[in-house]
């Protein structure tokens, strides 16, 4: 089967043929495997928002293809419309978005877009009000009245609705406090996890990409810098750093402990897998009784 999106010599120009032309994205090819977590990462500017506008068919490429499901996208520019339902977009701030009078009728908005008889708009509202940690009772409230959290899982809700191949999320915990970022990262690998949908999430948090992607894809300067399992990308933290991403912190002591001359592996990206290390250096030392 083929993979569920593959990106062929992609770039992208915005205002191509003026002055002030900007090439956000420079000879990309990738695939995106059925069913991964993919995580995507790199500095501000380098194209990460441009990138996944294109998987959703709202950026064309100025050269370069893109497949779904093994189908090139813009083979017929009239059926562009099928794959936005096929790649759901969660964009920054996705609660600005929220228009409708209550929970409900905003979740069902894309499912009704559809054109889904209303016996099954009304399944999928609750199953992704579910989904997103929304009870019942608050489907027939006014998305105004909630908090900034809860408005955020209720436009994720409405994209999940419309039960989407590919589930992609701008920065979906972005200027939430730590209790509000556990909870929709935890829905979305949850989600993940029961459905087994395509996830693609972008985000600058090392932290969180660390914590949930399976494969991770790192942007520098409209460029593809790196693409590999997580484990593997993290070994490589010293690039990291000096792309200017910030890696997880108990990456940087590892980084540290090696420089002093530690014989200890730099892939060490999570507090559960650190201490797994230590436990194990502690027990060839036969320190393991004291840790
Ligand atoms: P990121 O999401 O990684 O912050 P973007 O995809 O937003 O990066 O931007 C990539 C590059 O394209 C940047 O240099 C940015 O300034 C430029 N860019 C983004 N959107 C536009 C636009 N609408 N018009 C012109 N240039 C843009």
């Amino acid at each position: 089967m083929a993979p569920i999106i593959q990106v062929e010599h992609l770039t992208y120009i915005y205002g191509e043929g003026m002055p002030d032309a900007t090439r956000a994205l420079d000879d990309i090819s990738f695939s995106i495997e059925r069913g991964e977590f993919l995580g995507v990462i790199g500095p501000t500017g380098c194209g990460k928002s441009t990138l996944i506008t294109h998987f959703n068919g709202l950026n064309r490429p100025t050269s370069g293809r893109l497949l779904i499901d093994g189908e090139d996208m813009w083979a017929d520019p009239k059926q562009i419309r099928k794959y936005r339902f096929k790649v759901g977009l969660v964009f920054q701030y996705p609660e600005y978005q929220l228009f409708e009078e209550t929970v409900r009728k905003d979740i069902a908005f894309g499912p009704r877009n559809m054109g889904l008889p209303e016996e099954e708009i009304a399944k999928r509202v609750v199953e992704a009000a579910r989904f997103c940690g929304l009870d019942e009772e608050m489907l027939d409230r006014s998305p105004f009245e909630l908090s900034g959290g809860q408005k955020r899982r209720v436009a994720i809700a409405g994209v999940i609705a419309m039960r989407p191949e590919v589930l992609v999320l701008d920065e979906p915990a972005a200027g939430l406090d730590p209790e509000g970022r556990e909870m929709i990262l935890g829905q979305v690998r949850r989600y993940h996890k029961e459905t087994g949908t395509t996830v693609v999430l972008v985000s600058h948090s090392m932290e969180d990409i660390a914590k949930y992607a399976d494969r991770v894809l790192v942007l520098q300067a409209g460029k593809l810098a790196m693409l590999d399992t997580t484990a593997n990308i993290f070994a490589r933290a010293q690039e990291l750093v000096e792309y200017g991403l910030s890696v997880p912190q108990v990456t940087k002591i590892f980084l540290r402990l090696r420089q002093m001359g530690v014989d200890v592996p730099v892939d060490v990206y999570t507090v559960k897998y650190a201490r797994d290390v230590i436990l194990k250096a502690l027990a060839e030392r036969g320190g393991a009784a004291h840790a």
